[in-house]
């Protein structure tokens, strides 16, 4: 089947911090595109001497009724995230997809954790807000874990969603805190495994991890070999 290429407009930019920054990225009217929570598309990227394309994960969710949202790190070296911060509003992007497997469709009726390190928090903020589209006594845990405070992506929407909704708990996690902080400190690794590996004998629970490199492979494999089942275990590693 033929891919359709979409074109898109940077309506607005939102800078997080120097190195993080959102593209909400416009289509034409009555364009029709529809994702699931999870999934990213394919952005292609015109350099000099390449034309690279990298994915990048949907933040927004499916059914808002504004600009697609994504979320991405100035990667240092990286001609490719390079050339994305050299975008200004106006700008246009193409792109392919939805792609990936790494969904969630529907509220889970186990308890789940979900679990990201800063910018990877991409995937899951849509699948959380799916998860919590129906009301629901089923246990949902963020851990989301970051280097400082501005890493913490949406923060004061998880807060916010923490006091809506009973069965959601939101644990901001920092690597090396500053005084006053009252949030978790540390990795999401040790807290995971503290909780749900050696504290708790219970498997009936879901895992949905992200994050990049090798951190998100070594959490998927400890939970495996914990005696949590395979697809129980959902992950993905940029
Ligand atoms: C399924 C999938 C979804 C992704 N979604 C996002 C997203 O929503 N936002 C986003 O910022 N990136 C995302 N990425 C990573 C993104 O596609 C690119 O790899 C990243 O922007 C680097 O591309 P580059 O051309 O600048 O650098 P490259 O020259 O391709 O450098 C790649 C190096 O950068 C590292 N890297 C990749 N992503 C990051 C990151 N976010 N922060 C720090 N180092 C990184 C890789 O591990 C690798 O070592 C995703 C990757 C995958 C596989």
């Amino acid at each position: 089947m033929e891919r359709i290429t979409y074109t898109a407009t940077i309506e607005r930019i939102v800078e997080h911090d120097v190195d993080t920054r959102s593209l909400f990225l416009r289509l034409p009217a009555k364009t029709a595109f529809t994702f699931t929570p999870g999934q990213f598309i394919s952005v292609a990227i015109p350099l000099p001497n390449e034309n690279r394309v990298r994915p990048y994960t949907i933040a927004s969710s499916p059914g808002d009724d504004g600009p697609l949202e994504i979320v991405l790190d100035l990667v240092p070296g990286g001609a490719g995230s390079e050339y994305l911060f050299a975008r200004t509003v106006g700008d246009r992007l193409n792109f392919t997809g939805p792609f990936g497997l790494f969904t969630l469709e529907r509220p889970p009726d186990i308890e789940t954790i979900f679990a990201a390190e800063a910018t990877a928090i991409a995937p899951i903020r849509p699948m959380l807000h799916r998860a919590l589209a129906q009301p629901s006594t089923v246990p949902l845990k963020l851990f989301h874990a970051a280097r400082t405070r501005k890493e913490l992506l949406y923060a004061d929407e998880f807060q916010a969603t923490a006091r809506r909704y009973a069965n959601f708990s939101y644990e901001p996690i920092l690597a090396q805190p500053p005084a006053g902080w009252s949030g978790r400190s540390g990795t999401v690794m040790e807290h995971i495994r503290a909780l749900f590996v050696d504290g708790d004998a219970r498997r009936d629970r879901a895992f949905y991890l992200c994050g990049v490199g090798n951190g998100v492979i070594e959490l998927r494999d400890l939970l495996r070999k914990a005696g949590y089942p395979r697809r129980a275990v959902q992950y993905e590693r940029w």
